[in-house]
């Protein structure tokens, strides 16, 4: 008997593929524009100060590493709340919010996708159309007939406000809808605040459950600012879930350092919410590792830290700005106007480039893309920005 003789081959993952290529090219001057990670200057994955300091910290204490709660390490969980909602907000002092630490973003929509098949009858899940890619196969995966709304508008690099509007009246009552918090992952396209209060009214009003996706906070305007969506539902004191990652923001990707965040109605439901979620944790993983988000709480609840930390994000964020202006000025020499890149935010941008684009960029100068067009302007650094802008005016 042979029991895997039936099984069959997995398509790639298209992005992870995409490295594999890259990394199999011998051409020294190559560059990888598709990847989902900020490089510094130098073209390196940074290390942050702060994060080495908490280091240098949890070291030097020597703790053993015994298992954490289920839920994770309080301390963090609370600083996530803070960070997402505001340190004074009302939903937090009545002890409505219920945050638990998760593997990552990723980790953080896995529990909330099985918590919404479990316990709240969920069959329907909405995405945006395109969205990252992994939404559709993780929800999917939990069980959920996938749909896409309406989102990116191919014409003018932006928003088809129209469109995602209309998709989103037009959902069942009772479906999740992934809302990306900032910096849209692939398209760098935004929604503003009058968008993001047109939404709240329209998932009061055809009673949806909102799931604001944040894997990006810090890298659109300022860690404040780009909670803009989490505090606006907040306020409005409907229930809703957010999934945040500091894969990005800590540059912390291989350690694992998210959160699922639930706002309930009374601090009485959101203890039964807890026991629950706490019931889908042990039965998948038991509970959370300890070192990311021992790093992260350690950041977060030290002033001098956080300042250090918010200082470091911010030079981040402008870094990719500066990459996208350069790019934009770099194409505009030539009379080609690509604008809308200083106009999109975080870390990728819908660049536009065509499949056969992308294809040749790839073929021909050893620059590698997404065959979207989705480019990751955070690879991008004063060295090779040229190269690259001067390989697309090639190919278009
Ligand atoms: N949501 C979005 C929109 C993302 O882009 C990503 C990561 N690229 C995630 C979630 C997952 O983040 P993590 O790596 O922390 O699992």
């Amino acid at each position: 008997m042979n029991l895997f003789a039936n099984i069959e081959l997995a398509p790639r993952d298209p992005i992870l593929g995409l490295n594999e290529a890259y990394q199999a090219d011998t051409r020294a001057n190559k560059i990888n524009l598709g990847v989902g990670v900020y490089y510094d200057e130098q073209g390196r994955i940074p290390l942050l100060k702060a994060v080495q300091k908490a280091e240098a910290e949890f070291v030097a204490a020597g703790a053993p590493h015994s298992y954490l709660p289920i839920d994770g390490i309080g301390s963090y969980d609370q600083a996530v709340q803070k960070l997402l909602f505001g340190a004074d907000s009302f939903l937090l002092a009545e002890k409505r919010v219920v945050t638990v630490q998760s593997l990552g973003g990723t980790g953080a929509l896995k529990l909330g996708a099985d918590f919404v098949k479990q316990f709240l009858n969920g069959t329907d899940v909405a995405i945006s159309n395109p969205s990252w890619e992994n939404h559709r196969a993780l929800f999917s995966t939990a069980g959920f007939n996938v749909r896409d709304y309406s989102y990116y508008d191919a014409d003018t690099h932006g928003l088809n406000r129209e469109g995602l509007f209309a998709d989103l009246k037009a959902l069942p009552a009772n479906t999740l809808v992934i809302l990306h918090g900032c910096c849209h992952n692939p398209t760098g396209v935004d929604l503003d605040t009058e968008d993001w209060e047109q939404i709240l009214d329209i998932v009061q009003e055809k009673q949806l459950i909102p799931f604001i996706d944040i894997a990006y906070q810090g890298f659109g305007d300022s860690i404040e600012d780009d909670a803009f969506a989490v505090k606006l539902f907040a306020a409005s004191g409907i229930n809703f879930f957010v999934s945040s990652s500091f894969s990005k923001s800590f540059s912390l990707y291989g350690e694992r350092v998210g959160a699922l965040s639930l706002v309930t109605n009374s601090a009485d439901d959101a203890q039964r919410v807890l026991s629950q979620l706490k019931r889908v944790i042990r039965t998948n993983y038991s509970n959370p590792p300890i070192y990311g988000a021992m790093l992260v709480s350690k950041v977060l609840n030290n002033p001098e830290l956080y300042k250090l930390w918010s200082d470091e994000l911010k030079g981040m964020r402008e870094r990719i700005k500066s990459m996208r202006n350069q790019m934009v000025a770099n194409l505009a020499e030539a009379k080609q106007d690509f604008s809308f890149i200083a106009k999109q935010c975080g870390m990728f941008s819908y660049s536009g480039l065509t499949a056969d684009q992308v294809d040749k960029l790839r073929t021909d100068y050893g620059i590698y893309a997404v065959s979207t067009g989705r480019i990751c302007v955070a690879a991008l650094n004063t060295n090779n920005v040229k190269t690259v802008t001067d390989a697309i005016l090639q190919v278009i």
